[in-house]
């Protein structure tokens, strides 16, 4: 409940259309009407006012630390295990917590799995839920626009952890409604106790497991705790480089999202943006059985279980639609880069007596076929059916000879004829003009 959170707080973050500003991490009121810090040029005295200190020290510095205590600690089989399913249980609670079950409500989920999750996804240290859905929201309402919170626009680091290192202004990105999310209690709590909720579960669970399980304490805190935390922030980050960089669009090419199977294998299956991003609110980022997508098999599973209910899906004929427009996209592209011709709307018109009058003129050799005129002069000695059958035609109206009076010609014929194209005749053809002259002689003779 907005209740929940501190008055300045929520006064801050509520609009009354129920969108919320964008607010930094670590949560401090900011008056809007201020200049915001990012407003101001940088300068060699206010350099560090624009870096945000606490991402720097949850994503590079905690990181960097972990990496050089590494070398003075030795990696145990037991620590190393479990650092790995621990990195899938908190990794976890990012996909199908954060992002599939918070971010874009695309099932629901009983109360135990979603304290679970709240806290797995705590493990991660990538902000709280509440933080984290709000930008995800607005990133997913202004794809590769300014008001992106990690536009794919600003390049491929900014949108892996420039965004969070450098100072955004509130004011610039866009807004997105946290309503549902501010009434959620097990959101509530994590937001307002997030800071211990990381640090237990970063660091103290990965070091108590390994330390009171085998006696790996300093293991289980520098590789299952430290070291687990930045590879899993690494991989997240990607969702938001990689998948908007790296592979395919079958889905819709006008954004940047994009599928690939090496973003699902970094990030537990959310490789398939492209599919995401078209329908945000399918629980399935995959959705062929053989593609990786094991947070879809988690949410699955759960259901089964019945820890989590109504998951979402699109009907597989909108999902075909989006596919077919994508695909009739790129042939039309194609098509378009090849030579169809003049258009007929855009030749110029004749009648019958000026097509015959002109058929031999000026080295041209003009046969009429449909109604269209064709100059098939340098096209005579390449004939494949020799040089007397279409010398017979010029001047005519060849229509039935071309189209099986003689010879039905293949579609590569017809699509070669209609770069022959040089005008059309009034009326379409010499069977126009014929009935014309016959219905004159018949009015003649009556
Ligand atoms: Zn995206
Ligand atoms: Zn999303």
């Amino acid at each position: 409940m907005g209740s929940k959170l501190r008055t300045s707080e929520a006064k801050a973050a509520n609009l009354s259309d129920g969108t919320t500003n964008h607010q930094p991490l670590r949560f401090r009121a900011h008056d809007m009407k201020k200049p915001h810090i990012t407003e101001m040029p940088v300068t060699w005295s206010n350099w560090w006012k624009h870096l945000d200190w606490l991402s720097i020290y949850f994503i590079i510095v905690v990181p960097v630390l972990g990496l050089l205590a590494a070398t003075q600690t030795s990696l145990r089989l037991y620590t190393g295990v479990f650092a790995v399913v621990y990195y899938v249980m908190t990794g976890s609670g990012i996909t199908a917590g954060y992002h599939r079950l918070w971010a874009h409500s695309c099932y629901k989920a009983t109360l135990p799995l979603k304290i679970y999750l709240a806290a797995a996804g705590a493990g991660a240290a990538q902000g709280s839920i509440r933080w984290w859905s709000r930008g995800h929201r607005a990133h997913h309402r202004y794809t590769d626009t300014p008001k992106d919170p990690y536009s794919v626009e600003k390049g491929f680091w900014y949108s892996h952890l420039g965004w969070m290192v450098w100072k955004q202004d509130p004011k610039r990105i866009g807004r997105s409604d946290i309503s549902d999310l501010n009434e959620d209690p097990v959101v509530v709590w994590q937001h307002k106790h997030y800071i211990k909720s990381v640090l237990i579960m970063a660091l103290v669970v990965p070091t108590l497991v390994c330390g009171l399980g085998w006696g790996d304490w300093a293991g289980g805190f520098v590789y299952a705790g430290i070291l687990r935390t930045a590879f899993i922030q690494q991989a997240t980050f990607c969702v938001n480089s990689l998948a908007h960089w790296l592979g395919e669009q079958p889905f819709d090419d006008r954004n940047s999202p994009r599928d690939h199977v090496i973003t699902a294998l970094v990030t537990l299956g959310e490789g398939y943006h492209n599919f995401h991003h078209e329908f945000p609110s399918d629980y399935r980022n995959a959705i062929e059985w053989w593609q990786y997508d094991p947070t879809k098999w988690m949410i699955w599973t759960w259901k089964k279980v019945g820890l989590a209910y109504d998951l979402k899906q699109f009907r597989a004929n909108e999902i075909e639609k989006g596919r077919l427009q994508q695909l009739q996209k790129k042939v039309d592209q194609k098509r378009a880069k090849l030579d169809w011709g003049i258009p007929i709307s855009q030749l110029p018109v004749f009648s019958w007596e000026e097509f015959v009058v002109q058929a031999r003129s000026n080295g041209q050799a003009l046969v009429a076929i449909g109604g269209v005129i064709h100059d098939v002069a340098p096209f005579i000695k390449e004939h494949p059916g020799g040089k007397t059958l279409i010398l017979s035609a010029v001047g005519k109206d060849a229509t039935a000879i071309f189209n099986g009076g003689v010879y039905q010609h293949s579609n590569a014929a017809h699509n070669l004829l209609s770069t022959m194209r040089v005008g059309v005749v009034h009326g379409g053809g010499e069977v126009e003009t014929w009935k014309k002259t016959r219905a004159e002689k018949g009015a003649d003779n009556a």
